[in-house]
C-alpha cells in the first residue's frame, strides 16, 4: 500500500471493538490478565502496551515503513529514552553540528554527568567522520533549524554501517511524507509527533520508529522512565495521522511558492529553502526527499526594525514559535527558538537577529502570497 492509503488504513484492527469503524480510546489503565500471563503481557499504560497504544504504535510503524514503533510523550522523551537506551557511562556519540535547542541543551549540558562523550560533526564532509573504539552512535537532522540544511544522511547510513554503530535521526521537520528513514536504512528514527505528525498545533508527543529489536529495547527503557504518551492524546495523534500526507503536501507548496515569491522580492536579502535551485544542499536534497518540507527561513533588508515591522503587519500567520500546524506560524528564532545562545554563537551559526522563520500551514497560498505582499509593502 502507498503512503495515504497507509495514513488512512495502516494499523487500523478490522472489525473494530464492537465494530467501530473509527478505533476508539481505551482510557483505562487496568486490564484483567489471564491465568498464566507473564509481567510481559501486563497492560498498563507506562509500559506502554495497552490496546490505545499498540494500535498507534502499529500505525506509526506503518507509515515509517519500520518494522515496529512507539509513542513517547514528547519529542524530548524520544530523544532522551533513545540516547539513554544506546549509551552507557564511558560511550561516545557523534552528533550534527546543528540540534534542535532542547537535544542541544540535553546533549551539552547533561553529557558529562552521564558519563557520555560526544563528538560534533560536520554533516555535510563525509570524509571528515571518525568513530572512536567507543563510539555507539551517530545522531543527525534531516532538515535542520533555522537554516534548512540537509545533511549528507545516505552517507551517515552507510558509514553507521560500516563501522557497526547505530544511526539515529530527527525527522521531525521533514516527516515521513517528505522522507522515510527507516525505508532509506537508519536504525531508528524518531519525531517530535507535537509537530506535523500531529499538526494541529494541540498536543505534545514524540515517536520512535525502527527494527523490532531497537523499538523493544527503546520501550523497555522508556517504561522505566515513566514518558509514556496518554490514551487521549493517542487518540488525536492516530486521528491526525490520517491526513498526514494531505497536509504535508499542501504545506511543501505552499512553502515552495512562498519561498520563490520571497527568493524575487526586492526587500529579500536572503532565502534559506532546499527547494530553491541556489539553496547550497538543492542538489543532493532533491536526490533525497520526496518534498522540501513546509519550514523556510528568510531575511529582510533593514535589520531587526524592518522585520518587526514586517511581523506586525501580516494578518494571516500567528506571530508564534513551534511549527508544523494547519495555521501558518511565523518568529524570530533570535528571541525564541535560539535565545538560548548568546549572539556571538548566533551569528556564527548563521542565525542574524532579523532572521524570520516561517512554519507554513495549509491556507490558500494566494491568500498567504498577498498576505505577505502586502506586509512587505508598508516595510
Ligand atoms: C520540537 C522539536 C523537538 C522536541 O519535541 P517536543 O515535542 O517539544 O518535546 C525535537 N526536535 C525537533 C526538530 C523539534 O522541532
Amino acid at each position: 500500500m502507498r503512503f495515504d492509503t497507509l495514513a488512512v488504513h495502516g494499523g487500523e484492527r478490522v472489525p473494530g471493538p464492537e465494530g467501530s469503524v473509527v478505533f476508539p480510546i481505551f482510557q483505562g489503565t487496568v486490564f484483567t490478565s489471564e491465568p498464566g500471563e507473564s509481567y510481559h503481557d501486563i497492560k498498563y499504560h507506562r509500559l506502554n502496551s495497552t490496546p490505545s497504544q499498540t494500535y498507534l504504535h502499529d500505525k506509526l510503524a506503518a507509515l515509517e515503513g519500520a518494522e515496529a514503533a512507539v509513542a513517547t510523550s514528547s519529542g524530548m522523551a524520544a530523544v532522551t529514552t533513545i540516547l539513554h537506551t544506546l549509551l552507557g557511562a564511558g560511550d561516545h556519540l557523534l552528533v550534527n553540528d546543528v540540534l534542535y535547542g532542547g537535544t542541544h541543551d540535553f546533549i551539552t549540558g547533561q553529557a558529562q554527568r552521564l558519563g557520555w562523550e560526544y563528538t560534533v560533526i560536520d554533516p555535510y564532509d563525509p570524509a571528515s567522520w571518525e568513530v572512536r573504539e567507543n563510539t555507539k552512535a551517530v545522531l543527525v537532522e534531516t532538515i535542520t533549524n533555522p537554516l534548512m540544511r540537509v545533511g549528507r544522511l545516505r552517507e551517515i547510513v552507510a558509514f553507521a554501517r560500516e563501522h557497526g554503530i547505530v544511526s539515529v535521526v530527527d525527522n521531525t521537520f521533514a516527516s515521513p511524507v517528505n522522507f522515510r528513514p527507516a525505508v532509506a536504512g537508519f536504525d531508528l528514527v524518531f519525531n517530535s509527533a507535537t509537530k506535523y505528525l500531529n499538526g494541529h498545533s494541540d498536543l505534545v508527543a514524540g515517536s520512535v520508529a525502527g527494527s523490532a529489536e531497537l523499538v523493544e529495547k527503546v520501550r523497555h527503557t522508556l517504561n522505566l522512565y515513566g514518558g509514556s504518551l496518554d490514551p487521549h492524546a493517542g487518540y488525536l495523534l492516530a486521528r491526525s495521522l490520517k491526513t498526514l500526507g494531505v497536509r504535508v503536501r499542501q504545506q511543501n507548496a505552499n512553502a515552495q511558492a512562498l519561498a520563490e515569491f520571497l527568493a524575487s522580492h526586492p526587500k529579500i536579502t536572503h532565502v534559506n529553502y532546499a527547494g530553491l535551485p541556489d539553496h547550497q544542499d538543492h542538489a543532493h536534497a532533491s536526490e533525497l526527499l520526496s518534498g522540501y518540507g513546509g519550514m523556510l527561513s528568510f531575511r529582510l533588508a533593514g535589520g531587526v526594525r524592518a522585520a518587526e515591522t514586517f511581523l506586525a503587519a501580516l494578518t494571516v500567520p500567528a506571530v508564534a514559535p513551534s511549527l508544523g500546524g494547519v495555521e501558518t506560524l511565523i518568529t524570530r528564532p533570535a528571541v525564541t527558538s535560539h535565545a538560548g545562545m548568546s549572539q556571538e554563537d548566533r551569528e556564527n551559526a548563521g542565525i542574524t537577529d532579523d532572521l524570520i522563520r516561517l512554519s507554513v500551514g495549509i491556507e490558500d497560498a494566494e491568500d498567504l502570497l498577498t498576505d505577505f505582499a502586502e506586509a512587505l509593502d508598508k516595510v
